[in-house]
């Protein structure tokens, strides 16, 4: 299996990007927000529950999060690997995917973080609202919200995977393809080095 963590602060391109590798590996792409908000739309329980972290721009409860994300692999049998996108954000959530994935005997074979700085990010989601419809992305102090929750409780989770020497960080400025270059590079490398 090839599994990717696909990381990097809100903002940064992480749902952009994971279209275009989806189709170049053949990977199952699951973004927890898109999940979180599909049951949103739904109206479901987890739903009710999520939303309510969302619109703060904090998190979603560690507990609720692991198991959702361990049931959206387990409907996947089959599958040649999985790009995770915006999991794990916690140290928590990072080593239950990797005790998880061991009962599977699998791993995660690298973590490709985009790099991008706050002014750009701000902009890049303030544009995205347009079009979005996302909450979330439309209102600056949540935006604010989720930046420094991704400075507290997400960015140590790269120091995670870079102690298990699968941290590969990647310049996310540039255009769409550029960028998309860049992490094919980087996932053909890990590919030989492993
Ligand atoms: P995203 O679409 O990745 O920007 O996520 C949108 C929102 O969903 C976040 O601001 C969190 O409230 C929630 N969320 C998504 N993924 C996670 C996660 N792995 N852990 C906790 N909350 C999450």
């Amino acid at each position: 299996m090839l599994n990717i963590v696909l990381f990097g602060p809100p903002g940064a391109g992480k749902g952009t990007q994971s279209e275009n590798l989806i189709q170049r590996f053949g990977l199952i792409h699951l973004s927890t927000g898109d999940i979180f908000r599909a049951n949103i739309k739904g109206e479901t329980e987890l739903g009710k529950l999520a939303k309510k972290f969302m619109e703060k721009g904090e998190l979603v409860p560690d507990s609720v999060t692991i198991s959702m994300l361990e049931s959206e692999v387990d409907k996947h049998p089959g599958a040649k690997g999985f790009i995770f996108d915006g999991f794990p954000r916690t140290s928590a959530q990072a080593s239950a995917l990797d005790a998880f994935l061991l009962t599977k005997s699998s791993t995660i074979n690298c973590m490709l973080a985009l790099e991008v700085n706050e002014e750009e990010l701000r902009t890049r989601m303030l544009n995205r609202a347009r079009t979005s419809g996302r909450a979330d992305d439309a209102d600056p102090g949540v935006i604010q919200n989720r930046i420094d929750v991704y400075n507290r409780e997400t960015a140590p989770v790269a120091e995670y995977y870079r102690l298990q020497g699968k941290f590969v960080g990647i310049n996310g400025l540039g255009s769409v393809d550029e960028i998309s270059d860049r992490l094919c590079d980087a996932i053909h490398a890990s590919l030989k080095s492993h």
